[in-house]
């Protein structure tokens, strides 16, 4: 049996070490070829030990230089160039992409337009180019396996209904850090309030996300992509279990759920494995008598504002998605960085859907372009908030 070649973006992060997680446990299945990393240099190098991979990409020059004495039988590239290297890579099967933020868009669409299949945990991707990535891939072929939770659940249990069949989706949300706090007691959050999500142990980007519920205004727009079906039928429940994954609503009013433990190497593994389920190895244990209940609360727009607001830029299209997740990416890093408040988040990113009124082109390049800009605004704003 021929096992499936490997590239992995973010192999670092949160959702790279658990991929990594799955390939060691199915050697016989998965073979990492190359990876990329950030700054983490130490990681790095244990994962070429571990794994062998032939082409390995950094983000700095400075580790490139370090592990290629290192590592003198090892391709190595540097930077984004390298991103694109890495994805033109020839002898793989699935380019798996954890990285985090929109630097995970250009090496996606150039992978998509080679018809490779993508294993996509980089939601903030989609969010920008949805359009363009899921038109490629419906031109080459390439499949695109959702890796984020909530998505891979509708994904699994889509399997053999018809699209046409579909009434509505239902995304679940833990509701983050703050999910008991008024809008009123975040003035004064800290960061590691924020960091310390209920139900599950991820990058500290996306747990910023779900505090600000920002990540379940991206998940929206990511599942109007993958999936195709129109904003006002896309769903989002508060779940404070996070139990039940995601679910779909057909026509006939069947509801089909995925249920499972906050294990994000179970969607890794589907989306790397498809359509295999294969064995989980040191699975998370799950009983639902001892979980014994399960609850379902609306989600309440005004508390969430940055739900609602992602509502609209996924309504209006065009740029306005890339405006928001800029914004976040910007004002997210802020955050962490101690410059601003919690709440200053959510007014940056309002602040900059706002003022994008210029005509609003939809070709990728000026996407792109509105991208930039609104980077390039909010670090302004942010300078100005901390003078
Ligand atoms: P982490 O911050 O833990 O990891 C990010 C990874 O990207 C690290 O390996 C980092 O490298 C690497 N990276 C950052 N910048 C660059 C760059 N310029 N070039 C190459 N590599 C880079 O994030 P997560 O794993 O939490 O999240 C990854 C993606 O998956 C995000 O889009 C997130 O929204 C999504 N996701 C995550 C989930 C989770 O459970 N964590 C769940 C669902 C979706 P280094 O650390 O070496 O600097
Ligand atoms: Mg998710």
């Amino acid at each position: 049996m021929t096992k499936k070649k490997i590239i992995l973006l973010g192999a670092t992060g949160s959702v790279g070490v658990q991929a990594l997680d799955v390939i060691a446990a199915h050697p016989e299945q998965f073979e990492l070829v190359g990876f990329a990393f950030g700054k983490n240099i130490e990681k790095a190098r244990e994962i070429i030990q571990a794994f062998s991979p032939k082409i390995v990409v950094a983000a700095q020059e400075s580790s490139q230089v370090t592990l290629a004495k290192a590592f003198p039988d090892v391709e190595l590239h540097v930077g984004n160039e390298g991103l694109i290297t890495l994805a033109r890579t020839e002898g793989y099967d699935i380019l798996l992409n954890a990285i985090v933020g929109s630097v995970g868009l250009p090496p996606t669409i150039e992978a998509v337009q080679l018809g490779r299949d993508i294993a996509l945990a980089n939601k903030e991707t989609l969010v920008v180019a949805g359009y363009t990535i899921m038109a490629e891939a419906a031109r080459t072929g390439s499949k695109i396996l959702p890796v984020d939770s909530e998505h891979a659940a509708i994904f699994q249990v889509l399997q053999g209904v018809a699209k046409s069949d579909v009434r509505s989706l239902t995304i679940t949300a833990s509701g983050g850090s703050f999910r008991d706090k008024t809008h009123e007691e975040l003035v004064d959050v800290t960061l590691e309030d924020a960091l310390a999500h209920p139900n599950w142990t991820m990058g500290a980007k996306i747990t910023l996300d779900s505090a600000t519920m920002v990540n379940k205004g991206l998940e929206v727009i990511e599942a109007h992509h993958l999936f195709g079906i129109p904003y006002d039928d896309i769903h989002v429940v508060l779940h404070r279990e996070s139990v039940v994954h995601s679910m779909v609503t057909l026509k006939d009013g069947a509801v089909l759920a995925q249920l499972g433990a906050t294990d994000m190497r179970e969607p890794i593994q589907y989306a790397l494995s498809y359509p295999r389920h294969l064995t989980m190895h040191h699975e998370t244990p799950f009983d639902l008598t001892e979980i014994g209940a399960l609850h379902f609360e609306k989600m309440d727009l005004v508390r969430f504002p940055m739900l609602d607001l992602a509502y609209r830029v996924g309504k209006l299209g065009g740029g306005y998605p890339a405006v928001y997740n800029a914004a976040n990416e910007i004002a997210n890093q802020a955050f962490q960085d101690g410059k601003i408040t919690f709440l200053e988040i959510e007014q940056l990113i309002t602040r900059a859907v706002f003022e994008h009124m210029e005509f609003d082109g939809q070709t990728l390049h000026q996407i792109l372009a509105s991208d930039e800009r609104t980077r390039q605004k909010v670090s302004q704003w942010v300078e100005d908030l901390t003078q």
